[in-house]
């Protein structure tokens, strides 16, 4: 009996490995899932809620305090007060003091991390924003996978960001880490010679390159691409068969992901 379901969950595998149009695409919440109640971009409710409907990954975005303190937020600035502060300008004492639209105080890395490590399944991706300082961006990198590194949770992120200076800085502060680049300029091949495990692109930029997801899979990297919420634009990404799709829909995408794309069927049947 036990050889005979060995056998069966054998021919299942291969199966689903050979048999074009069965795929294994995985969702990624952009900032969170935070189209829900109680809820909020880049909110640590944002992270729990993405975990708790069972994506794959929760995306988000890290920033320094002029004192050293790794924050999360997604612009370059927050609003206090009606007034504008660029983040890597103000100290934590005052970015403190801003509270996201779910009534949530803006959170440090070190409370997200700690979010992380009570969650069940999920995958982090950490966007390492661009300052305008390099020594703030090597001090976040740093200071930010020592803080992943202390709690055990290296196989619990990914890393993603725009300065293909941050690919170097995280393969050399952590070399079985993953990161992607997010600019969209560099092909399979450049990015693969600089060391990142992929791309991951807007889809614009994939639906003028498709060429690239094959090109980077012969590579053995993975592809991403944000920030795919249209119904007919998410139905292209699946058709192309990127990796990961970064939604601020991730139950949309996981319907769609379910139904057969009509796109796929006919470019099967040429
Ligand atoms: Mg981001």
């Amino acid at each position: 009996m036990k050889k005979r379901n060995t056998i069966l969950l054998l021919s299942v595998m291969m199966f689903m490995l050979f048999v074009p149009g069965i795929q294994s695409q995985e969702i990624i919440a952009h900032r969170g899932f935070w189209k829900t109640e109680g809820s909020a971009q880049n909110s640590i409710a944002a992270l729990m809620k993405a975990d708790s409907i069972g994506v794959y990954g929760s995306e988000v975005d890290f920033w320094i305090s002029s004192d050293g303190i790794p924050v999360v937020n997604h612009d370059a600035t927050v609003t206090l007060n009606s007034k504008p502060l660029r983040v890597e300008d103000t100290p934590f004492e005052t970015l403190r003091k801003v509270t996201l639209s779910n009534g949530e105080p803006l959170p440090t890395v070190e409370e997200y991390l700690n979010a992380l490590g009570t969650c069940s399944r999920i995958k982090l991706i950490i966007e390492f924003k661009s300052h305008r300082s390099k020594e703030h961006e090597a001090e976040l990198a740093r200071k930010v996978i020592d803080m992943v590194h202390q709690r055990g949770l290296q196989m619990k992120v990914e890393y993603i960001a725009f300065g293909i200076h941050f690919v170097q800085l995280v393969n050399q502060l952590d070399p079985q880490a993953a990161i992607y680049y997010l600019n969209g300029d560099m092909s399979p091949q450049v990015l693969s010679s600089v060391g990142a495990a992929g791309l991951d692109y807007h889809y614009d930029v994939l639906f003028r390159r498709p060429e690239w997801v094959q090109a980077a899979h012969e590579l053995g990297q993975k592809v991403n691409v944000w920030t795919v919420n249209q119904p007919e634009n998410i139905r292209k990404v699946i058709d192309l068969k990127v990796d990961f799709i970064t939604t601020n829909e991730p139950l949309l995408v996981r319907e769609l992901l379910k139904k057969p794309s009509p796109c796929r069927n006919n470019r099967n049947s040429q």
